[in-house]
């Protein structure tokens, strides 16, 4: 028997698993992809946002205010990257202005500090090359690394104890006297309370617990990502004045934390949850609407591509957004439902955990840990380090001294690293999301097949096990050389 079963190993999964992990209870996270970050927290635009576009009251205003004030200081206890940028929001007419004072206005009253308009020459001078009548500044948005942000989360749960089991879908639940029996696809679990933070999937979670109440509805958004130009082109995220009714913030600039520039999402329903396909239709919208933010674009900067899937509660016919649900179902005791979690769930992730945390003290005791381990280290990035501290580490390991990833100067020791996490993750995607491989330019062309190779030489994998991103996804096939 678990204490407390967490369905998902998303953000919200993990963040969730760390508050609890700090406490007496024993924590299990059941996940059905192979890794944590493998659906909609690693498929989005990376913003921390500053919780202005969120209606005053709503539960995704406070904990996007709260989460913007405390990232910063929780991504250094967690070594994740992150920036606070600052982000624009550009006018391109009258009626844009009108919208941004509302923006302030609705900022304001939700706690967001520092929002304010500004004339045509301020905004070019924050971002030059972009175009518009005017614009509004946010100083305390931010850009962070939500894979590393995830992997921080999950790993520094697991140093407190909790236990994640990758491929397993959780397939059905059944409700007992006290708590619940959880089937996957490996087994069944017994536990007295049980998180539901399935994404996208939250819904038909629920409904296997007999609460059918709930409809997500898939809104996909696609992506391009550019070239390392941010640094040259754009400090900043760059958002249109949002327009009512459009379900997600409107097609953005925005720089990654390493250095790319992303451009959109578009917001298209779909009907089908997981499908991340990019389609030329809308990826052409996407570059017009993108060059009309910013002129100096150009599609040889294009590198790669990508979606995400918003958990949509409103239906196409209604737009926009509806709050998040996040409670203890009163038809079913101990389910705890994480229902409609978009954007900013990935910001107001850690106060959404405590959130839980708080409704979970409710039924089952928790009592804090004595000794708590709340930070946690990643090994160092090698092509980050001053130039003695390189040598050193050569000196120390050779390993240092062989480059895997040319693109991003990725050393064999990293690649090691990456392999051998303590999550016991062990696809190539793993791999990359670790070690920040395979994410260059030429997207792997060089490096894939030498980390296959060490997983087949170094690790006994098979050729025909090695997988991109678990069962389903297979590398080889045959005989390989
Ligand atoms: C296009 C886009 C842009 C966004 N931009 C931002 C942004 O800039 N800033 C921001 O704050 N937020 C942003 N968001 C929102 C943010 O990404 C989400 O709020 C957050 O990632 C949600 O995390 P989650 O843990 O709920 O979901 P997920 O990351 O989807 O995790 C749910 C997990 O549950 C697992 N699962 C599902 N069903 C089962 C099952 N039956 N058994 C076991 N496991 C299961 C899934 O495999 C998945 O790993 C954006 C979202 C999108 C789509």
């Amino acid at each position: 028997m678990t204490d407390i079963i967490i369905i998902g190993a998303g953000v919200l999964g993990c963040a969730i698993a760390r508050e609890l992990s700090f406490h007496q209870v024993s924590v299990t996270v059941l996940e059905k992809e192979c890794d944590v970050a493998a659906a909609t927290t690693g498929r989005n635009s990376a913003v921390v946002h500053a919780g202005f576009n969120n209606k005053t009251g709503s539960l995704m205003a406070k904990v996007c205010v709260e989460g913007n004030r405390m990232m910063e200081q929780l991504c250094r206890e967690l070594d994740v990257p992150f920036k606070k940028t600052g982000k624009v929001l550009v006018a391109f007419d009258e009626e844009d202005i009108e919208i941004l004072k509302r923006m302030i206005a609705q900022g304001e009253a939700n706690g967001c500090e520092g929002l304010r308009l500004i004339p045509e020459e301020a905004v070019r001078e924050l971002v030059p090359g972009v175009g518009g009548i005017g614009g509004m500044l946010s100083p305390n948005t931010g850009i962070i690394d939500p894979f590393r942000y995830c992997i921080a989360l999950a790993e520094n749960a697991a140093e407190n104890g909790a236990c994640f089991r990758f491929e397993e879908e959780v397939t059905a639940i059944r409700k007992k006297e006290e708590g619940f029996t959880v089937a996957t696809c490996k087994g069944e679990y017994d536990c007295r309370v049980l998180i539901n933070a399935a994404g996208l999937h939250a819904d038909t979670v629920s409904a296997m617990a007999g609460v059918d109440a709930y409809h997500i509805y898939p809104c996909r958004g696609e992506y391009f990502i550019l070239d390392k130009l941010a640094d040259a082109m754009l400090p900043m995220p760059v958002y249109p004045a949002p327009k009512a009714g459009i379900g997600g913030l409107g097609v953005h600039l925005t720089p990654t934390v390493h250095g790319n520039i992303l451009i959109g999402p578009s917001a298209e329903y779909i009907d089908e949850k997981e499908n991340y396909d990019c389609t030329a239709e809308i990826t052409d919208k996407l570059w017009r609407e993108a060059v009309a933010l910013m002129p100096a674009l150009e599609r040889k900067h294009i590198i790669g591509q990508y979606s995400g899937i918003r958990a949509k509660q409103a239906p196409a016919s209604e737009g926009g957004y509806r709050d998040f649900v996040i409670r203890e179902e009163p038809a079913c005791p101990g389910l705890i439902n994480l229902i409609g979690t978009e954007s900013p769930g990935l910001t107001g992730s850690v106060p959404i955990a405590r959130m839980v945390r708080d409704i979970a003290a409710v039924i089952i005791p928790l009592e804090r840990k004595k000794e708590v381990n709340a930070s946690h280290r990643f090994p160092p990035r090698f092509a980050e380090l001053p130039e003695e501290e390189q040598e050193r580490l050569i000196a120390e390991d050779p390993e240092y001294g062989e480059i895997i990833c040319r693109c991003q100067r990725v050393t064999k020791r990293e690649i090691r690293q990456a392999i051998e996490n303590p999550l016991g993750a062990r696809s190539l995607s793993a791999v990359k999301y670790r070690a920040w491989a395979m994410t260059g330019r030429c997207s792997g062309g060089y490096c894939l097949n030498r980390i296959a190779d060490m997983l087949v030489r170094e690790y006994g994998v098979a050729p025909a096990q090695i997988t991109w991103r678990g069962s389903g996804s297979e590398m080889f096939s045959g005989e390989v050389k």
